[in-house]
């Protein structure tokens, strides 16, 4: 099954499924997107967020993608396990998630999303296991917790008995306001990994452009000496991370630039697009001829314009199915039981 591991589920409203603050409902990734939805003109928010369902679930299915994992993003808590208002400027309920997968099966899969800090992660996690999840998503750096703190164990052995997949942002945030970055160095993900847990590194680990630290080489160590840790191609597509695309196609040009060498990185990367993110294909010189960047400008949907994007930069095929063999559901009989 071809599996999308990384798209945004945004809720505008706030309410009980979710929130977003003005700063980033102002942002060019959410504006685009409801232009491109036709959701900019409506005024009645339920029918406006209904019809952005109903295209999200139109995208996957118009994609050669068989599922998409929608992602829901937990609240900040504090290390003390209360909730922490303040600080959460982005909010996507479980119940979300779950009621939109609920209503489109044959697009959506679970993610969830439970902060480490709360009283009740382990049994979040059962109840979301049990209701087809089939990762977590965590962003240490925005939601506030080290996942080194040995206080964790037991949330990483209960990801790892229930089969559920730690979706984790490791380098730096850009879009969701972090309130501190040094929670996002991709080794402190050695706590989950040595637990056992499967662990997923979004968009690589990668720093972005115009940073000075560079986080990427750290999370290509991970991939070579964990067997349990794995990478998404998300936002490769995207000017800001594009160079680690084309550090992944060539191995020469990594040792060149990251001073590590990993023969067959693609062996370790899930396909994952982080929809709404923009694609940028010009970006990706190396990679895309001018015959590549026009094929790809016809491609309208973009889910699918995201998988041409990596077909034809080199990105080989198998990256596509990963996801549904690390989840186990390899056939539309394992969704059903998930
Ligand atoms: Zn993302």
């Amino acid at each position: 099954m071809k599996i999308d591991c990384h798209t945004h589920l945004v809720v505008p409203t706030r309410g009980p499924r979710g929130y977003l603050s003005g700063w980033l409902a102002r942002s060019p990734s959410f504006v685009v997107m409801k232009v491109a939805l036709g959701l900019s003109g409506i005024k009645d928010p339920e029918a406006a967020y209904q019809l952005y369902l109903e295209q999200l679930a139109n995208l996957v299915r118009t994609s050669e993608l068989d599922r998409a994992v929608l992602l829901a993003f937990d609240e900040v808590y504090k290390p003390s396990g209360e909730r922490d208002e303040k600080h959460t400027r982005f909010y996507v309920s479980n119940d979300a998630v779950i009621d939109a997968a609920t209503a489109f099966p044959e697009a959506f899969l679970i993610g969830a999303s439970v902060h480490p800090s709360r009283e009740d992660a382990c049994d979040e996690l059962d109840r979301v296991a049990d209701s087809g999840a089939v990762l977590v998503k965590l962003l240490p750096n925005s939601h506030g917790f080290d996942p080194m703190d040995a206080r964790y164990t037991a949330y990483y052995r209960k990801l790892r008995q229930r089969r559920l997949a730690l979706l984790v942002h490791a380098g730096y945030e850009h879009t969701i306001p972090a309130m501190d970055q040094r929670l996002g160095m991709p080794e402190r993900l050695r706590r989950p990994l040595d637990e056992g847990a499967t662990v997923i590194v979004a968009h690589c680990g990668s720093s972005g452009r115009l940073h000075t630290i560079e986080t990427f080489p750290q999370t290509m160590a991970l991939l070579r000496d964990y067997p349990n840790c794995w990478a998404d191609s998300s936002a490769l597509g995207n000017f800001w991370r594009s160079q680690y695309l084309e550090a992944l196609l060539d191995p020469e040009l990594m040792e060149r630039r990251h001073g590590l060498r990993l023969d067959d990185p693609f062996a370790k990367i899930v396909h994952g697009s982080d929809y709404p993110i923009p694609l940028t294909p010009w970006s990706l010189r190396r990679a895309l001829g001018r015959a590549d960047r026009k094929a790809i400008a016809a491609v309208e949907n973009p889910l699918q314009k995201d998988i041409e994007i990596k077909r034809r930069a080199g990105v080989p095929e198998d990256c596509l199915g990963r996801f549904a063999r690390l989840a186990g559901i390899e056939r539309e009989e394992d969704v059903a039981s998930a």
